[in-house]
């Protein structure tokens, strides 16, 4: 068995603290103790020097971010030693399990791009032989059929300080046992009624070695074997021998599973006799990923659904892979952090920070820009001629240019963010007010001339004029103009509506929990904002789904599927950097000029936050 050293590599806390410590790492992804153990037993020519590893879920709900650190590290080590790894459902609990999930599961890890060739298998298929195991450790004295209940099973078990107590059943003879087990399968009896129990050592100093049930009855239709069935094996019984009976060598799974590993042993040590071939897998048990601000349990994400908090599995508020997706994440930006975060031996959690940063990465490596307007303010241009378009070409990346260019039209009306406009700018506030001259991107400079309001006081129409001289966005005398805006043209944009995401919950770790409190009660109420008349450049009609953009100045937006012909719905997946809500914080704080009418404006929402 390999002793697991404090070889630990990598880091076990990924707090903001670690994050630059993290980027500086290779792409390729620091060492870790997994990766020593396997290339150990290569050396050595254990299992003849075959790496065999599975990715095991249970089909009972969604894959999120946790499942694709398994993902990432059970195929990333068949591949990196030239061994396989196969997709396996864990499939042993009918209660909980669908077909739903059988298929999400498979989309899911395709889309973040490991393939598992023609090795995909189910629990469900190794009944037969899990139900011979079954026998064959009853005909050896190594299993009995048990009528306690389930309370009392619990209560027989003792705890920490107290040794458990043997059943009355413990001595069943050996072919009772047999008989009994036959008609639990037979469905003579309840749910509940009788268990299958390993015989092991209702003393040992650890609980999961004081004879567990190993076998259950539950009539209930199970997703693949129908109504074949009514007793299921349990998991400690089942996975073990599922992994010697694909021939896994190293069966990787999460740390509640390290007090397991006796047992997974000793089932594989019991029934060697019986098993096939001469494979001995080990398991091996690492931290599993927790992040901030979000959490990670199926169950809890499947409350979070049930009981509508979101919108669905895939609500791209979600750390589910399917919302993840939705919301604009790219499948190598996980697999750049789950790389970066190492894979540690101590559970602790990773800053969401260092997600959101591989994510950036990605997306501005990849991302074409293009221009949108979250919260228009209308602009007049009164020296343009009505109907007359002007087209100004702008280039989709600033780095590559492999990504072309596009015309953007300009006209006498267009749009610019109400942000970037302040009836009372503070000092530096190099955006437009009143007689104050900007550039437009790629296009031109312009002068506001004149504000227009509504009887309520809200400005509705800013007015003014552009110098034709400008063509381009360049000074033509080498005038200062320091601010530059994005904008669409009026008659040319394309209506869209806009999902703005903030974190999920208001705590670090929504799990932190004050005595009567829920875990649902830290959901932040401002998660999702709806903006409903945004405008997107022309560029974007009749996009498709999960296109990427980035939208100059406001972030990373991706296409949603609830978009149709009439309009576009775009998710933003991120903000740009923190630093310009940052600096537009500390503009607010300053004391305006000419504080008139000083209304508190709500403008800087929606193009500055960056929490999200
Ligand atoms: P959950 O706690 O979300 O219900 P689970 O462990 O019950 O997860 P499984 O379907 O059994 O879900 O998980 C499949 C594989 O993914 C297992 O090997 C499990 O250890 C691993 N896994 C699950 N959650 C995480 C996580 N947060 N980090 C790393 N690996 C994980
Ligand atoms: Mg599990």
């Amino acid at each position: 068995m390999t002793k697991q050293s404090g070889k630990d590599a990598s880091n076990t806390t990924t707090r903001a603290a670690d994050t630059p410590r993290a980027e500086d790492r290779a792409d390729d992804g620091p060492s870790n103790f997994v990766r020593e153990i396997i290339a150990d037993d290569v050396a050595r020519g254990r299992q003849g020097g075959r790496v065999a590893t599975r990715f095991p879920p249970e089909p009972n709900g969604y894959l999120h971010i946790g499942h694709a650190k398994s993902i990432c590290l059970n195929f990333g080590m068949a591949e990196e030693f030239g061994g396989t790894c196969n997709l396996r459902f864990d499939d042993t609990n009918p209660a909980a399990e669908d077909i739903e999930y059988v298929e999400s599961i498979q989309a899911d890890v395709r889309w973040l791009g490991f393939d598992w060739d023609d090795r995909l298998y189910f629990a469900s298929d190794y009944y037969d032989k899990l139900y011979r195991y079954a026998v064959y450790l009853i005909e050896e004295g190594k299993a009995y059929v048990d009528g306690l209940s389930p309370d009392q099973i619990r209560e027989y078990r003792g705890n920490y300080y107290t040794k458990g107590k043997h059943s009355p059943d413990r001595d069943r003879p050996i072919e009772e046992n047999l008989v009994m087990f036959e008609r639990m399968k037979q469905g003579e009896f309840a749910d509940g009624q009788y268990v299958l129990r390993a015989k092991i050592d209702m003393a040992s100093p650890n609980l999961n070695m004081r004879d567990p049930p190993i076998y259950r009855i539950r009539k209930m239709s199970h997703h693949r074997t129908g109504d074949t069935w009514c007793i299921y094996p349990m998991y400690d019984f089942t996975h073990g021998l599922s992994d010697q009976i694909e021939g896994i060598t190293h069966s990787i799974c999460t740390l509640e599973f390290e007090d397991h590993r006796p047992l997974y042993d000793w089932f594989l040590d019991q029934l060697e006799p019986v098993l096939d071939g001469d494979i001995r897998p080990q398991q091996i048990e690492f931290a599993r990923l927790n992040l901030t601000y979000t959490v990670m349990s199926k169950r809890k994400l499947l409350q979070l659904v049930r009981d509508g908090h979101v919108r669905g599995w895939d609500d791209p508020r979600m750390p589910t892979l399917v919302g993840m997706r939705r919301r604009g994440f790219t499948a190598e930006a996980l697999r750049r952090f789950c790389d970066r975060i190492g894979v540690a031996k101590r559970d602790g959690v990773v800053d969401v920070a260092l997600l959101e940063h591989a994510l950036r990465e990605h997306l501005n490596a990849t991302s074409p820009r293009v221009m949108g307007v979250l919260r228009p303010l209308k602009v007049v241009i009164e020296n343009f001629p009505e109907g007359q378009v002007e087209e100004f070409d702008a280039p989709y990346h600033p780095e590559d240019p492999g990504y072309g260019s596009r015309k953007v039209p300009f006209t006498r009306e267009i749009y610019i963010e109400r942000d970037d406009f302040r009836e009372d700018p503070p000092k530096k506030w190099f955006r437009l007010a009143a007689g104050r001259e900007i550039r437009l991107r790629y296009a031109c400079l312009i002068t506001c001339v004149d504000v227009i309001k509504d009887p309520s006081g809200q400005v509705v129409e800013l007015r003014c004029t552009w110098d034709p001289q400008s063509r381009g966005g360049t000074s033509p005398d080498g005038r200062k103009v320091r601010g530059t805006s994005h904008w669409v043209s009026a008659d040319h944009s394309v209506a869209a509506e806009v999902r703005l995401y903030d974190r999920l919950f208001t705590q670090e770790n929504p799990l932190d929990l004050e005595e009567g409190q829920d875990f649902t009660d830290l959901i932040n109420p401002d998660s999702l904002e709806v903006l409903t008349d945004c405008r997107v450049e022309p560029s974007l009609a009749g996009a498709a789904p999960e296109s990427r953009y980035q939208f100059e100045r406001l972030g990373y937006f991706c296409v949603d599927a609830d978009s149709t012909d009439q309009r576009l719905v775009f998710n933003r997946t991120i903000s740009l950097r923190d630093s310009w809500a940052k600096l537009e914080k500390k503009l607010d704080k300053q004391p305006a000029r000419k504080a008139k009418n000083k209304k508190p404006t709500t403008a800087s929402k929606g193009a500055s936050t960056s929490k999200s």
